[in-house]
């Protein structure tokens, strides 16, 4: 389970769907207080920053728009609370970028 903070015009189509997969997952995780995944890096760093999270959600719909892709799973705004910005990293952006371009993929890292 990863979120990227990588901006979402840069992901292939396989990173970006996939993240946009794994963020409904992450959401539900959090506002239902599920167990699993709970001490998940990527769980930890997110919680009590929904509205953040929210943000990210907002802009990979808007670069999967642009793509051609419909979107109808919104998110409930009434849980977009907390912090607006991410600023706690599972892996340095540097890391990221090094994963990314790694996979071989269509990704412009
Ligand atoms: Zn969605
Ligand atoms: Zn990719």
């Amino acid at each position: 389970m990863r979120i990227w903070d990588v901006p979402p015009e840069r992901l292939c189509r396989n990173h970006l769907l996939g993240e946009h997969r794994e963020l409904h997952a992450l959401w539900s995780i959090i506002i239902n207080n599920k167990k699993g995944y709970a001490h998940h890096p990527e769980t930890m760093r997110w919680r009590g920053k929904l509205k953040a999270l929210y943000l990210r959600h907002e802009a990979l719909v808007e670069e999967m728009t642009k793509r051609g892709y419909k979107h109808h799973t919104p998110l409930d705004p009434a849980f977009a609370t907390g912090e607006a910005v991410q600023d706690e990293l599972v892996d340095s952006y540097k890391e990221q970028i090094r994963l990314l371009k790694e996979r071989g993929c269509d990704c412009r890292v």
